[in-house]
């Protein structure tokens, strides 16, 4: 007889993952993080290591995993496009035989299963905001590819695990975040333009900057998945979670030099294949079943990642 619920985190090491872990810890659950450490760092969860309720495991979810557990937050996988095109075919194979994987023990065990899926299902979407119900334009053989059709082959498995085999699932499309303990070299553009500007380096836009994408802080992002996780099992989702508030990267660029206090410049540089010209939640469904919606604004959010990365580098 378990009194806490016993949590595993696949990716419990990362940028999303350790605020996961974290929070979980606080709700008064028993927390498994599993992760390879690929993209991850001990040091996001150096403080969570003396928890005698957290449990670290080196491991990779490209391997079956045999343990008991009550629910499932399947997070693993290189989410900046710099590292999830370093080895693309890890990437797909991270996605793909990691979500079997997590599926099988859910099935197992019967636990419930969250699939942290992305905005990138849409690929260069023609709409704008982009519903569930928008079906997506992903070019199949792009760099991109790796990432955006491994995640889609994972949702395909999660409804197939669910219609076959009565599986509990939750799939939640994660529009951009940002905030602490994000990995300083990761190339997602909130930590390269805090860091390039408390470094006095100038900023790049790729392409003209005109490009859009809508940032979500992480503690918001994390009450959004929790809320999933705890909603009925009629709610699998998928369910759009990120913010609405939409701006351009040279906005957002003009913003981090404003409130960093710096004096970098802003510069151009080519703008990578098939990098979406557009990105922004609809999110009335999530407002509707898990009365959810982002709490904290842009620049508060980036003003406390500032704080974090003046701190630390
Ligand atoms: P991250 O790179 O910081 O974290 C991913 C974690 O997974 C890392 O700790 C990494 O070491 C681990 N990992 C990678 N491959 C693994 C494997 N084969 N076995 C075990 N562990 C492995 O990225 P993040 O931003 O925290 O993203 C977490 C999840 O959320 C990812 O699945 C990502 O696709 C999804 N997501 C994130 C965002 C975002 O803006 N942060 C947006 C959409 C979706
Ligand atoms: N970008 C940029 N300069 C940078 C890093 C990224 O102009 O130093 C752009 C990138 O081309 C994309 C947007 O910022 O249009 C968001 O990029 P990111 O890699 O953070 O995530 P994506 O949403 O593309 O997965």
């Amino acid at each position: 007889m378990h009194l806490r619920k016993r949590i595993l985190v696949t990716g419990g090491g990362g940028f999303l993952g350790s605020h996961l872990c974290a929070r979980l810890l606080a709700d008064g659950c028993d927390v498994l993080c599993v992760d390879n450490f690929f993209t991850g760092a001990k040091d996001n969860i150096l403080g969570l290591l003396s928890d005698p309720h957290f449990e670290l495991m080196r491991h990779d979810v490209t391997f079956p995993l045999y343990v008991e557990v009550d629910e499932i937050y399947n997070l693993a996988c290189p989410a900046s496009p710099v590292h999830y095109q370093f080895d693309a075919v890890q990437t797909t194979k991270t996605s793909v035989h990691g979500a079997i994987n997590m599926l099988g023990l859910a099935r197992r065990t019967k636990a419930k299963i969250l699939q942290a899926s992305t905005s990138e299902v849409y690929g260069d979407p023609e709409v704008d905001p982009q519903p569930e119900s928008y079906l997506g334009r992903v070019n199949a053989i792009g760099p991109r590819a790796c990432y955006d059709e491994g995640k889609r082959c994972a949702e395909t498995l999660f409804f197939d695990y669910h219609r076959q085999h009565d599986t509990s699932i939750r799939v939640a499309r994660i529009f951009n975040t940002y905030g602490p303990r994000m990995h300083p070299n990761d190339g997602r553009v909130v930590s390269n333009f805090i860091v390039r500007a408390l470094n006095g380096e100038p900023l790049v836009l790729y392409g003209d900057g005109s490009q859009t994408r809508s940032f979500c802080y992480v503690d918001d992002l994390i009450e959004g998945l929790v809320r999933l996780m705890k909603a009925p099992d009629s709610v699998t989702g998928p369910i759009n979670l990120g913010n609405p508030q939409q701006i351009t990267i040279r906005e957002l660029a003009e913003r981090t030099i404003a409130l960093t206090g710096s004096d970098s410049s802003l510069v151009t540089g080519p703008l990578p294949a098939d990098d979406p010209a557009r990105r922004r939640p609809d999110i009335e469904l999530a407002r509707e079943t898990l009365d959810w919606q982002p709490m904290v604004a842009l620049d508060d959010g980036l003003e406390r990642t500032i704080a974090y990365f003046r701190e630390r580098f």
